[in-house]
């Protein structure tokens, strides 16, 4: 009946792994958490289900590039009921979106857009079939420092007690199942088949200092086809871009100050194959449907396990050989512990916010919006377990830098999974192991003008 179905709306003879006991699952009227790597066809596990129950879908999206991905997708296999509305948009394009949403069939927003008391109106008389978490992990990690409106999303889905929640994530945090049940109040049925990427080998190198590292790193390009370096400040991202460009590679930076349009053309260039190395904050990814990255490196590490896992999966999306290096050296330490723990939302910070004595406008800002649904002392736990879990990855990650064993598979145990099979190529603690080898081609030299050399003179 269900691959009835499947060959029907899809045209696919056969479902990918956990695909139909999701799309069973949410048919069953349950709420479930879809744990499915990357590429393994998580759009389905909601388009189906929308499709045979035909009734509107709500798409809770992180990004306003993961809407657009989406988007794209389901107008290409002929849908046309589908309807976003993000910040990127002007106020017009606003309005129009807003006016035909409740004839839609696919509706995307993002949580802060839609937590706003007046929009939530917008939904009214909308009988959704289904709600769905994309990147449900977001709800885990980045939850509350930097995105408190996730954990409000139970405001929304308290207006919906009769609607399945579908969570979906390529990587779940341990505490992704607690989060979920507590933030909406309700038991998920978890489908998951693996957050292992077999055709991605695992490297690590520990450098003396930051000149070390960068040195390896302009040779290593240039056998590393398509590549994403990922670094932990937007001043890092300029400055290796510089240094990758001088090397004579063509490369673009992305992250988060960078306005819509800047990061579009970028994120573009590179999935055209225009320039064959992003160097990004970790802004950058989700969403972004280029097959064939062969590497990711992080030239920072990242702050533990489950946001490495997301990361490098963006590679090797075409099920081919691809590989994830990461680099340290002692400086990097500092670093992260600084971007970890110095903006984190403290108890004295939330004692001072009681008083009315607190005056940092980023700090206060979670904390009000916290405060629309939660007391001061659920916020107070709420900070104290996020300082606990980004403690306990800090600590996985820095274990992880002198690994002698599996890399592969401490990793997974971090999410209680074991492995029974090695891939062939594994990680660099193997003997056997062996780098890729894609050539980057060197831009053409150019001579510069006049006006460039001039330019340059007075810069
Ligand atoms: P994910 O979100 O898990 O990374 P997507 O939903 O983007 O993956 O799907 C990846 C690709 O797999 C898409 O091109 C999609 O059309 C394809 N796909 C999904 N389900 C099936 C299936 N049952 N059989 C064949 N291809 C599928
Ligand atoms: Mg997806």
């Amino acid at each position: 009946m269900l691959k009835q179905a499947l060959k029907a709306y899809f045209g696919f003879e056969q479902f990918k792994p956990g695909q139909a006991e999701v799309v069973q699952s949410i048919l069953n009227g349950q709420h479930t958490l879809g744990i499915l790597p990357t590429g393994s066809g998580k759009s389905l596990c909601y388009q189906l289900p929308t499709y045979i129950q035909k009734q509107p879908t709500l798409i809770i999206s992180p990004l306003i590039s993961l809407m657009d991905d989406q988007v794209m997708q389901l107008k290409a296999q002929g849908e046309s009921r589908v309807c976003y509305i993000h910040s990127g948009m002007n106020e017009s394009e606003r309005y129009q979106n807003m006016k035909m949403l409740p004839q839609r069939r696919f509706i995307f927003l993002s949580p802060e857009f839609i937590l706003q008391s007046h929009r939530m109106k917008l939904l009214n008389n909308i009988h959704f079939g289904l709600i769905v978490l994309d990147e449900a992990h977001c709800l885990s990690e980045w939850g509350y420092d930097f995105r408190p409106h996730y954990a409000l999303i139970g405001q929304l889905t308290d207006r919906y007690p009769h609607t399945p929640i579908l969570a979906l994530t390529a990587t779940a945090p341990p505490s992704l199942e607690m989060d979920l049940n507590h933030i909406l109040n309700r038991r998920f049925k978890v489908v998951k088949t693996t957050m292992n990427r077999e055709n991605i080998s695992l490297t690590h190198f520990n450098f003396q200092d930051e000149e070390q590292k960068i040195k390896w790193l302009l040779e290593f390009i240039e056998h590393s086809g398509p590549t994403i370096i990922y670094v932990s400040s937007k001043k890092m991202c300029l400055q290796l871009a510089r240094a990758i460009y001088q090397e004579g590679y063509l490369t673009g930076i992305y992250h988060g100050d960078l306005s819509y349009q800047e990061r579009q053309t970028v994120q573009d260039q590179f999935i055209q194959n225009h320039i064959p190395i992003i160097v990004a904050t970790s802004a950058f990814g989700m969403g972004v449907n280029k097959p064939d990255i062969r590497t990711v490196i992080h030239f920072h590490l990242s702050p533990n396990p489950s946001s490495y896992l997301q990361e490098i999966g963006r590679a090797g999306r075409d099920g081919q050989p691809s590989q994830a290096i990461s680099l340290f050296q002692p400086d990097d330490a500092f670093l992260l512990e600084t971007i970890l723990f110095s903006d984190a939302v403290l108890e004295e910070d939330i004692q001072l916010h009681q008083q009315g004595r607190l005056f940092d406008d980023f700090k206060s800002n979670i904390i009000e919006t916290l405060l629309m649904r939660y007391q001061y002392d659920e916020i107070s736990d709420i900070f104290s377990t996020a300082s606990k879990r980004k403690q306990l990855g800090y600590q996985k990650m820095m274990q992880y830098k002198h690994l002698t064993s599996c890399r592969r598979a401490f990793l997974l145990n971090y999410f209680s999974e074991t492995i029974t099979e090695r891939p062939s190529i594994c990680c660099d603690n193997d003997t056997n192991f062996e780098f890729l080898s894609v050539l980057n081609r060197k831009k053409v030299k150019r001579r510069m003008t006049y006006i460039e050399k001039l330019n340059n003179l007075f810069e």
